[in-house]
């Protein structure tokens, strides 16, 4: 660590203590960062990155509402309003009970430097509450909803700031929100993305993030001549990154062996197919079951729940050549990332934000495979978000084809911008540093231009 990043960081830890995650997800920036503060000292004399980790606003609310038993019940809402040097605020809405301002102010940090790769005009944000929407019945989930809304509303806009889903927000929370906001403002706009398709929604929203990543997964196999035919992969996380992760696997001739939550997780060495793909999604979007009910149904697949003595995860000690995490952060250690590497997997595509903990990333980078970070990997679901604003600008829906290939496109620039960055800046490669430096760039620069504000 050099004496710059040392004392940054222990500035930045001492002004945010107990959070952790953002003290990670800072550090890993920085460290990509000082090849370019070196070549520009105009941003260090401009203090852009010290502005970078403030965020312009943080918001945060009482969100109280009552239960099926009459119940009242009271949770915490937060947003982050991280940077708008370049568009409106732009990030998810995490609903799980282990949300806290730490976890949520790393994502906005993340969410600035991945929405200005996706090249289009978002800023970065990010919110959501500590409410667990797991066993809560449809009415609850409105009401929850409805009441995190009416604080919400006076803070956002499609202007201001457009927020998405994320952990624990698909298409049903979306619904109860922009119904809320609607009544609330007397206006339909596209202040939320993620929208249903009847309501001003995108065509491949859903399967964004999934089938971004892999996207970005062949691009990497590419320039080793590779791609997924036949390639066995281990998928974590059984929700909307992870099931349209199997699907465009699948589309590509891969084979996928494993699933997991937060309970456990399956090794299905048969690989999951479509039908049971469908098993899946209907098991966790409607059922809203758990994920051991697919070893009921397919009975060679094997179930091993989630034993937290253990300091490795078995998902990720399976024979493989390449790797999905798709459920959260941090879900990969230094000696889950050794055992993929002793298994023959040699491409990590991080569907989910941060799921590789610092010695975990520092592994992959030593061993030079092919290692794509969260921020850059993932951003498929914002870039559609993206161009699911500009649908509701110009009030005119794209087809399916017209989205995916728009996707699929911005997934090839990023790719790009990864590669020839990391180029740039001397280490060939390494997408760590290019994602981060590539990201920073055009903030960095929009901040220089707008003065100091
Ligand atoms: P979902 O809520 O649809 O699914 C999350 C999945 O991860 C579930 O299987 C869940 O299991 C599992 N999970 C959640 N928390 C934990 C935990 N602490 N330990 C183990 N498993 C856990 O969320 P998404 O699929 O949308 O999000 C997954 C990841 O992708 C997140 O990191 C998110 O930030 C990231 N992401 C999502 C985008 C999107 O468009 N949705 C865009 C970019 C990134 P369980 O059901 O037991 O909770």
């Amino acid at each position: 660590m050099s004496d710059y990043v040392k004392s940054f960081m222990e500035e930045l830890v001492a002004k945010n203590p107990a959070q952790p995650e953002f003290h990670q997800a800072v550090e890993e920036v920085v460290e990509s960062l000082s090849l370019v503060l070196d070549r520009h000292p105009e941003y260090r004399a401009n203090k852009i990155l010290e502005r970078m980790v403030e965020p312009e606003r943080v918001i945060m609310f009482r969100v109280p509402w009552v239960n099926d038993n009459g119940e009242v019940q009271v949770n915490r809402g937060f947003r982050i309003e991280m940077n708008s040097a370049i568009g409106p605020y732009k990030g998810g809405l995490r609903f799980h009970p282990s949300v806290n301002l730490g976890i949520l102010k790393f994502l906005a940090f993340e969410q600035v430097f991945k929405n200005s790769l996706t090249t289009l005009p978002m800023g970065g944000g990010k919110g959501g509450s500590d409410f667990d929407p797991k066993g809560k019945s449809d009415n609850e989930v409105m009401r929850f909803c409805q009441s995190f809304m009416s604080e919400l509303f006076r803070h956002i806009g499609p202007n201001t700031d457009v927020p998405a889903g994320d952990i624990g927000v698909g298409g049903r929370e979306i619904g109860f929100m922009f119904g809320q906001y609607k009544k609330l403002r007397n206006e339909f706009t596209g202040v939320l993305t993620g929208k249903g398709l009847n309501w001003g929604g995108s065509l491949i929203r859903p399967e964004a993030t999934g089938y971004g990543s892999v996207y970005f997964a062949s691009e990497m196999l590419a320039t080793k001549g590779e791609t997924l035919e036949g390639k066995t992969c281990l998928v974590s996380g059984s929700g909307n990154v992870a099931q349209y992760t199997v699907e465009k696997i699948l589309d590509l001739g891969g084979k996928v062996v494993t699933l997991s939550d937060s309970s456990g997780y399956i090794y299905d060495e048969e690989g999951i197919d479509r039908e049971k793909l469908a098993f899946v999604m209907d098991l966790k979007n409607v059922r809203r079951g758990r994920i051991k009910e697919y070893v009921e149904k397919y009975p060679n697949a094997v179930y091993t729940p989630v034993d937290p003595e253990k300091d490795y995860n078995p998902l990720w000690d399976h024979k493989a050549d390449c790797a999905f995490p798709s459920a959260t952060q941090n879900e990969i250690n230094g000696k889950d990332a050794q055992n993929l590497l002793n298994n023959g997997v040699f491409a990590v595509s991080e569907g989910a934000n941060m799921p590789t903990n610092l010695d975990g990333v520092n592994i992959f980078l030593d061993n030079k495979i092919l290692y794509a970070p969260g921020k850059a990997a993932n951003a498929g679901g914002v870039a559609v978000s993206g161009l699911e604003m500009s649908q509701n600008s110009i009030r005119y829906n794209w087809t399916r084809e017209e989205v995916d290939k728009k996707l699929h496109n911005i997934m090839k620039a990023i790719h790009n911008t990864c590669k020839t960055t990391a180029e740039t800046y001397g280490t060939p490669g390494n997408y760590v540093n290019g994602a981060n430096i590539g990201g920073f760039l055009k903030v960095a620069n929009s901040m220089m231009d707008q003065g100091i504000v």
